[in-house]
Formats: structure tokens, C-alpha cells, sequence
């Protein structure tokens, strides 16, 4: 089964405390898509410009990525960039060019219609929905956001909530969202909105599942030095999503693991400059720090 996977294709310009990298290959679609093909096979939509350079076509196509629904469009590719303190749960975004994507408008190949899971990645609330509209008949919708969106857009990301499986955010959206300091309130007042699946990201603290089987606490890996964190969050939501996808049986059976193999993704994109490290990695490397985190957690 494959991953129908729309979000942000992007340039990243991405300064740390000690170097700065420009024009790398992101955005919130190509971390998940890429996250994601290393357990199924993915169908991206997105868009690009005429500077989008073809190495990035390349390094899709490498991992297997269908690219039917990759539009490319005269004029500029997004672009992004962000700036990390010494501390790196602390980013600053210092620049945002939405180019092509302020015309985009998704549509899915005839071959794409039928995807039964699908992840609506962090792009606008309303490029989610004219994805969505177009999918038959899908077993798995999970979308992720960020705080622009609740931001400028609360009222079609509402509406958005109510036609979910999943929904995925950090901790600080889901207070933003919801007004609670606890995050276990939070969560509640998440279901309410719609999605049975509520996810929590906790940056390098793990994640929290909420789902009708109850709730499940997911480690973060340990890693003890941390290059660049971009797309992590995308990392953790595409592997969840690719897992899911191949593995037997119910989603309820499988989303804990699902969540275990995302972390361990989400752990090789923090180890390099945008996906560099992600492309390096082998999956005999990510079955290791699964066990590994399996021994951590067993009591
Ligand atoms: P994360 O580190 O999980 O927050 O994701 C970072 C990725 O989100 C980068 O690769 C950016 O290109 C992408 N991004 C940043 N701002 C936006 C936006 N407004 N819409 C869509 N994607 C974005």
C-alpha cells in the first residue's frame, strides 16, 4: 500500500550557531516522503519552480518517490529559512517565500486517487482540503500543522479536523489551540474537534498518543548531538505514516510501533543539514536503534 503525501516542497536556508547551509532540499513534504519510503512505496503532490535544482528530482527519484503529482511551475520554488539558538529547541524563522505555492492549486493524477493512506503535511488548511476532496475512498487521513495556520487560517483547519483520522502537533499548537497548559486536557478537547488518533510531538521528549485503544507514551532516541533539527517533526509523522501503510493487520495494532519507527527516522534527519543525513540512512540502521529503543523502554 502506498502514501499519498501533499505538503511543502521547498528550498532551506538554515543557519545554526556554527554554519550555515543554503538551498537545501525541504520542506514538510519531502522530509515525510522521504521518512516514509524507507517502508512503502509514496506518491508526492506538491510544486516547484524553474530554480528547483534537478539533484533534488534525482534524490527523490532515488528513493522510489512518485512524482506524477509534482507540478513545476515558472517562477520561484518556496522558499524558507530559519535561524537555531545554541539551544536548539529554539528556531527563529527568518524568512518565508511562498513563490509558486501562492498559485498552487493540488491536483491528484488519476493514479493517486485511490491512495489509501494520506498524509496532509504542514501546508495550508485549504491546499489539505482540495487533497483531500480528490481521494476516493481513503483509510487513513492524518494532517500536521503549524502555528501560522492557527494563526491566520483557524477556521478551515477547523473544518479540516472534522474529516481526520490523526491529527499531529507539538505541544505548543495544541495549547495554543486549546488554551490548556495540560497536555492531557488538551488531547480531550482535540478529540472533540474531530480525529480519533491525536498525536503530540514533544521534540527531543517523544510523543504522546491518544487513540481509541487509550494512550501511549512514544520515546524520542537519544541522541547526544543534534546538526539541525528541520524536519523532524515531518520525519516522525512520514515513517509513522510509511509503516502503517505496509504493515498487516489494524491501525490500532500498529500505530504504537508505526510511532517508534517515525522517532528513529525523525533521530537520522536531526543528525545532518536538512535531509542529508535522512538519504544516507540504511534500514538495517533503523531496525538497530528500534531494538535499541526497545531495550530502553522495557520494564
Ligand atoms: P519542522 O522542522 O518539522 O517544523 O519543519 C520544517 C519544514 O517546514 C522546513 O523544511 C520548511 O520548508 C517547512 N515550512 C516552513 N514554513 C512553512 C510553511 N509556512 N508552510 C509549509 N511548510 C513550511
Amino acid at each position: 500500500m502506498s502514501v499519498l503525501v501533499v505538503g511543502s516542497t521547498a528550498l532551506d536556508s538554515i543557519k545554526t550557531p556554527k554554519s550555515e547551509n543554503p538551498r537545501l532540499l525541504g520542506g514538510s513534504a519531502s522530509h515525510a516522503a522521504v521518512a516514509a519510503s524507507f517502508f512503502s512505496p509514496v506518491k508526492l503532490v506538491g510544486v516547484v519552480g524553474d530554480d528547483f535544482p534537478s539533484r533534488y528530482i534525482q534524490l527523490y527519484r532515488r528513493h522510489g518517490i512518485d512524482l506524477e503529482g509534482l507540478q513545476r511551475m515558472p517562477g520561484k520554488t518556496f522558499h524558507w529559512s530559519g535561524e537555531y539558538e545554541v539551544n536548539m529547541n529554539n528556531r527563529r524563522t527568518l524568512l518565508t517565500e511562498l513563490g509558486v505555492f501562492e498559485t498552487f492549486t493540488p491536483t491528484l493524477p488519476k493514479s493517486y486517487q485511490q491512495s489509501e493512506f494520506v498524509l496532509l503535511a504542514n501546508i495550508a488548511p485549504a491546499l489539505q482540503h482540495h487533497v483531500l476532496n480528490q481521494a476516493r475512498r481513503p483509510k487513513f487521513v492524518v494532517a500536521d500543522t503549524m502555528d501560522l495556520w492557527l494563526n491566520i487560517a483557524l477556521p478551515e483547519l477547523l473544518k479540516l479536523l472534522r474529516r481526520l483520522d490523526g491529527f499531529v502537533l507539538n505541544d505548543s499548537e495544541a495549547h495554543q489551540l486549546t488554551k490548556e497548559d495540560n497536555v492531557f486536557a488538551a488531547i480531550r478537547k482535540i478529540h472533540k474537534l474531530g480525529p480519533r488518533y491525536v498525536i503530540i510531538k514533544k521534540g527531543s521528549h517523544g510523543s504522546i498518543l491518544s487513540s481509541p485503544k487509550g494512550l501511549f507514551i512514544c520515546p524520542a532516541y537519544p541522541l547526544s548531538k543534534v546538526i539541525d533539527p528541520t524536519g523532524a517533526g515531518d520525519s516522525f509523522v512520514g515513517g509513522m505514516m510509511g509503516y502503517l501503510a505496509t504493515a498487516r493487520g489494524s491501525i490500532d495494532a500498529n500505530i504504537r510501533r508505526a510511532m517508534v519507527y517515525g522517532s528513529v527516522v525523525a533521530s537520522f534527519c536531526c543528525e545532518g543539514f536538512g535531509l542529508m543525513r535522512t538519504t544516507r540512512t540504511k534500514r538495517s540502521e533503523i531496525e538497530k536503534r528500534v531494538k535499541e529503543l526497545e531495550k530502553l523502554t522495557r520494564f
